[in-house]
């Protein structure tokens, strides 16, 4: 174990036993997406649970695509899931797996049940497979065509591959008990015609199996020890369980169930998210406003904040949902530690410093980090016009405002304090400039009259800065639970989730950025360069989140 302060959650509490008795040598698991969507974070956790399994007691995982369902699977999503789980920072054992390597085997042993006996070419359209399927309440009854001779079952299920059935017209169904109490164990249909072309098998085939009768046979070949998924497949066990000792299998894995992560003001679900994407309420899957991992990569997350989320919100079986903030906080926490600071004037407003030679030019020293000088530091250009925020300003305001106001004092961040003596207004009354004197000798001192600053403000150099872009993001969502009961989670779009900022003056720091780059903007966030919208000409910065957590703020705004 590579943490023992921690208590085992249940699942490794089970891999611990199983390798203490020897019922297995060394642990395997697997993450098997569908690529049908982007990741989300939902996926993480399944992620973080698999291939820290595999870490954690000296196993392996593998990366398989459950691509049994050609229609909505495609090669864009296979290749962005490779990245995402990179990207988090895990290695798949070996090549990238997909169920579709497995069609020759899965068919293979198809046929192999129909020669025991066990399956059947069934004749029922759906809607008639639907009624005699039965209820939670009653038993279901027998297809007509259950009886159906091995020979005659072997037959149309060759005609099937063959494509001579049109789709929906059979299907090729397990013989178990149509009176099962679980309804998943009465006859489940283990074969589909469906006549499609994949993104890896192409036109080779034209049935394709079910989930079912996919997922533990892979296991199984894999050698996959403990086969880890989300509770709604809970009912499916007895069914893994029933493929694996009814098929000549060379190994017998397990299914294990864990609940899955939700969180408030999110919605979790490939096809949800594909709507905000297809439906352009988002400008694509990995908007940063998105939950999904490419969204909050290009949004500015780390891998470290995304694993350390996922563990603080820990492996039950008890559904839940998990804060938002709990996410907010892992991120607050890694990016505080290991964030370079710089500044960013969002709004800027001009200062003239009437003392301070035209002429004159210094350049002020700032640590990349105030407790991290391994982070180096910055070099800040100083001259007599600079920018400050506009809402650093004001003509006059009570004791509560610690940044400039006339006739008082405030201290630019890293620099001199100064004194604003008057404010230049256009022709519409805008305030457009503030007349300040700097104070002498007080770069790093309190100044020798004793009159101290109140206040610290952030300020750019007006000749030599960076003009960028500002984005600032909200929650998608206003309300915690956007799709709950069924309910529509479009209606509760955040209306105020994207705000651009343009305009803005960075540092000169800034101009050196990379998307690998995370900044603390004092006073603002922290950001990092977007991976779209910037160009050389002009920077655009990501807001990955506030200093604090303001959202109870921002909700009074939007009533
Ligand atoms: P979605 O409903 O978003 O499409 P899914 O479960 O259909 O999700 P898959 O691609 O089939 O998506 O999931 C791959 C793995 O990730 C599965 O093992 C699944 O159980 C797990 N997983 C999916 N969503 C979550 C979640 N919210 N929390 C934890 N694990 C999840
Ligand atoms: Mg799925």
């Amino acid at each position: 174990m590579n943490d023992t302060t921690k208590p085992l959650n249940f699942i490794e509490k089970i891999i611990t036993e199983d390798l203490q008795s020897g019922k297995i040598k060394q642990v395997k698991t697997r993450f098997p997406p569908e690529p049908n969507g982007y990741l989300h974070i939902g996926h993480a956790k399944s992620i973080v649970l698999n291939f820290g399994l595999a870490k954690t007691f000296g196993g392996t995982c593998n990366l398989r695509f459950d691509d049994t369902n050609p229609a909505k699977e495609e090669v864009e999503y296979v290749e962005s899931i490779k990245e995402d789980v990179r990207w988090l920072g895990f290695k798949w054992d070996g090549a990238v797996r997909f169920a579709s390597d497995y069609f020759d085997q899965l068919h293979a042993w198809a046929v192999y049940l129909i020669e025991e006996g066990k399956a059947y070419v069934c004749d029922l359209s759906q809607q008639e497979a639907r009624e005699y399927r039965g209820t939670l309440t009653e038993p279901g009854k027998n297809s007509p065509y259950r009886e159906r001779s091995i020979e005659e079952n072997l037959r149309l299920f060759e005609k099937m591959r063959k494509g001579e059935f049109a789709e929906g017209s059979c299907t090729l169904r397990v013989k178990i008990d149509m009176a099962h109490p679980n309804m998943q164990m009465r006859d489940p249909v283990i074969y589909r015609i469906k006549k499609q072309k994949h993104h890896q098998t192409g036109d080779k085939w034209c049935i394709y199996p079910s989930y079912d009768f996919a997922h533990g046979q892979e296991d199984a070949i894999e050698g996959i020890t403990h086969s880890i998924c989300t509770l709604e497949f809970e009912e499916h066990r007895p069914l893994y369980d029933w493929f694996i000792e009814n098929l000549p299998v060379p190994a017998t894995p397990h299914q294990y169930e864990f609940s899955r992560l939700n969180v408030n003001y999110t919605v979790t679900s490939k096809r949800k998210l594909k709507q905000l994407v297809d439906e352009k309420y988002v400008d694509g899957w990995d908007d940063p406003r998105m939950p999904t991992i490419s969204g909050m990569r290009r949004r500015g997350f780390t891998p470290k904040s995304i694993r350390e989320f996922c563990d603080m919100a820990g492996v039950t079986r008890t559904d839940g949902v998990v804060d938002v903030s709990m996410l907010e906080f892992a991120i607050r926490e890694d990016l505080n530690a290991n964030a370079v600071r710089a500044m960013c004037v969002l709004r800027p407003l001009k200062v003239v410093l009437t003392n301070y030679p035209e002429d004159k030019k210094e350049v002020m020293i700032a640590p990349g980090h105030p407790q991290r000088d391994d982070l180096g530091t910055r070099k800040l250009p100083f001259g007599r016009e600079i920018y400050i925020d506009q809402d650093d300003f004001r003509e006059s305001a009570n004791k509560k405002y610690k940044r400039l106001v006339i006739g008082k004092r405030v201290r630019l961040r890293n620099a001199y304090i100064i004194e604003a003596d008057e404010a230049i207004r256009d022709d519409q009354g805008e305030i457009i400039e503030v007349r300040a004197r700097v104070i002498e000798d007080t770069v790093g001192k309190n100044p020798a009259d004793g009159i101290k600053a109140k206040g610290v403000i952030h300020w750019v150099s007006a000749d030599e800065s960076i003009d960028c872009e500002v984005r600032l993001y909200d929650r998608l969502f206003t309300e915690a639970s956007p799709d709950a009961g069924g309910k529509d989670f479009l209606q509760s779009i955040n209306p105020y989730s994207l705000e651009v900022v343009q305009g803005c003056k960075g540092e000169v720091s800034l101009a050196q950025a990379t998307t690998e780059d995370h900044y603390q903007f004092e006073r603002e966030g922290y950001f990092i360069l977007d991976s779209r919208y910037s160009s050389a000409d002009k920077p655009v910065f990501n807001r990955t989140i506030g200093l604090r957590d303001t959202w109870d703020k921002a909700k009074d705004k939007i009533g």
